[in-house]
């Protein structure tokens, strides 16, 4: 399999998307770090999914927001598996309002997950992602992070933001082998969508070229394809997942 005994974290994959991520990836065959911060159920989930396809996973609690929780993450991840190949961040919050009724609160509370969260794990795997062979950095943003949204002035600025923080990355990395990219999923049926009004979501996927909203899965299967060794000269790069939406 594609990504036999190469071994993978994952934030944010007690549900949603990087459930769906984790669980591609123990499919593969990878040793998976499935990261948590309320959805514990959730995670144990995937960990008794990837076990039931012969995979090996486990669960690890951290607030992404928390450089010391991050850090006993990586220990937890070292001691089931010893150094990690691929980080994926993909934990992530929204805050929606009008701009003109956005608090600083909720502007800071949606950097603090989407951008501080990424710093802070980027930052606690980059020695093993440098070292790795193949090692890989995947970042998951979004396509309001290109076009922008109504409502989602701080969202927006946060995964615009993990577009330059990527390719930096990807250019401090390159000389040792490893790759950044960064993964922009257009409108995504999970949680997030849910909460999003119907006549909202009825005037988006009339926007979609290929008719619907991304399942799960389409976004997991390109995650696959860049964490694998096949991807190796791929970096640096926004890779959209949005049925046509920008064309
Ligand atoms: P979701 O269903 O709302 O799930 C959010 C995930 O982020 C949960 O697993 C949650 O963990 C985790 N999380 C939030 N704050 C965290 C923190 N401080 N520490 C650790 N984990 C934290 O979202 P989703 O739709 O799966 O989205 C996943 C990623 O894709 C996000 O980065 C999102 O911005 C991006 N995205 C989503 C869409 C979409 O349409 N759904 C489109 C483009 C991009 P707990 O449940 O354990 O708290």
């Amino acid at each position: 399999m594609s990504m036999d005994g190469r071994t993978c974290v994952v934030t944010g994959a007690g549900r949603g998307i990087g459930a769906g991520i984790a669980e591609h990836l123990g499919s593969q065959g990878a040793n998976v770090v499935v990261n948590y911060r309320s959805s514990g159920g959730g995670a144990d989930e995937v960990v008794d999914h990837i076990e039931t396809l012969g995979g090996q996973a486990i669960t690890s609690q951290a607030d992404v927001t928390s450089l010391d929780e991050v850090e006993a993450m990586r220990e937890q991840a070292h001691e089931a598996f010893g150094p990690i190949d691929v980080l994926i961040n993909n934990a992530g919050i929204t805050k929606d309002t009008r701009f003109v009724n956005m608090s600083r609160e909720e502007w800071d509370q949606v950097m603090d997950v989407n951008l501080g969260g990424m710093f802070n794990c980027t930052k606690t795997f980059y020695d093993d992602i440098w070292e790795a062979s193949e090692g890989r950095l995947i970042n998951i943003s979004s396509i309001v992070g290109k076009q922008g949204n109504f409502g989602q002035a701080n969202y927006a600025a946060a995964k615009a933001g993990m577009f330059g923080f990527t390719r930096t990355i990807a250019i401090e990395l390159a000389s040792g082998g490893s790759t950044a990219n960064c993964v922009a999923p257009g409108f995504t049926r999970t949680d997030m969508l849910e909460e999003v009004p119907d006549n909202v979501k009825d005037r988006i996927v009339s926007q979609i070229p290929l008719g619907r909203f991304a399942e799960i899965e389409d976004i997991a299967h390109l995650v696959g394809y860049i964490a694998s060794e096949n991807s190796s000269y791929i970096t640096g790069e926004v890779i959209d997942v949005n049925g046509g939406m920008d064309l």
